[in-house]
């Protein structure tokens, strides 16, 4: 006879906590539903439902994998990302919540404007994430949203099909804004920003399944922020930027962006209180 739903749960919960996972109750919701292929509500619903044996086979490899440092997100190639549920591959940055905050950052920034036919670009975008999030928030907004990487465009215009955003998304291959014309309302990117050689320190969920070319900033871990600033000026009019940050890296990035000329407007705390967005833009900008 197979084992209960609740039972299963809360002997997964307990090996994840044991081995020092967060959010252990989480992630062994995530992982059985996923197994089991029903919804959280399910659970809540039948705790005392059997867990078919094939399902409780899945189960245990899921958790195998999770044991030995497998970010949930990888097993289940899935992440739920602002309102979004998006696709992640091995080609693509894991979007992680932290990120979120820098949706924040524009709609703040934005007020009321949000509903204009605004131009936002992404730089970087992976899975698309924080383009397609805040598309999902501009009703009459259009996107694009670049990245040097053929497979994490692929990733990111399935993201906008899923999503119902293909219509105002364009992906295109390339690097940073090569290629590009004309200004933006909103610059979105997370760049790179990790120092070379401290991704092997990283935790082993970042540095053996994040692509490294979304993780590694050169030397100093400021290489992109050099290069997107340097371009950042020629498309914002009236328009602003908002980048991710590394721990600790907003007073170099301020420098950098105002020897490009650009003038921080804010920055923003992500959930655990590092500041991790800011906002740029031209110092005549409206923005
Ligand atoms: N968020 C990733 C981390 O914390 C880094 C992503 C990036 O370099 N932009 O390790």
């Amino acid at each position: 006879m197979g084992q209960r739903m609740a039972a299963v749960l809360r002997t997964v919960t307990n090996a994840l906590g044991e081995a020092g996972i967060e959010r252990p109750g989480l992630e062994a919701r995530m992982l059985l539903c996923a197994a089991a292929a029903c919804d959280h509500a399910a659970l809540i619903r039948d705790p005392d439902a059997l867990l078919p044996p094939d399902a409780a086979t899945r189960l245990q490899a899921f958790v195998a994998r999770r044991l030995v440092g497998e970010p949930a997100t990888r097993i289940l190639g899935t992440r739920a990302f602002w309102t979004l549920d998006l696709i992640v591959t091995p080609d693509v940055l894991d979007p992680r919540p932290d990120s979120e905050c820098l949706i924040e950052a524009a709609l703040d920034q934005l007020g009321s404007r949000r509903n204009l036919p605004l131009r936002i670009l992404d730089l970087g975008t992976g899975t698309g994430a924080l383009l397609l999030a805040l598309l999902s928030e501009c009703p009459h907004a259009l996107g694009i949203g670049v990245d040097l990487s053929p497979a994490a465009c692929d990733v990111a215009r399935e993201n906008a099909q899923l999503n119902e955003l293909a219509s105002r998304t364009e992906i295109r291959e390339g690097t940073w804004m090569e290629g590009l014309a004309g200004s933006f309302d909103v610059i979105l990117s997370n760049p790179p920003y990790i120092a070379s050689a401290t991704i092997a320190d990283l935790d082993v969920g970042v540095r053996q399944y994040d692509p490294r070319l979304a993780l590694d900033g050169g030397a100093d871990g400021l290489s992109a922020y050099r290069d997107i600033m340097a371009a950042l000026p020629a498309f914002l009019d009236g328009g602003f930027a908002v980048l991710e940050l590394g721990i600790g890296q907003a007073p170099d990035v301020a420098r950098i962006a105002a020897a490009a000329g650009l003038q921080t407007l804010a920055l923003r705390n992500d959930l655990g209180g590092v500041p991790r967005a800011i906002v740029l833009r031209k110092p005549d900008g409206q923005a």
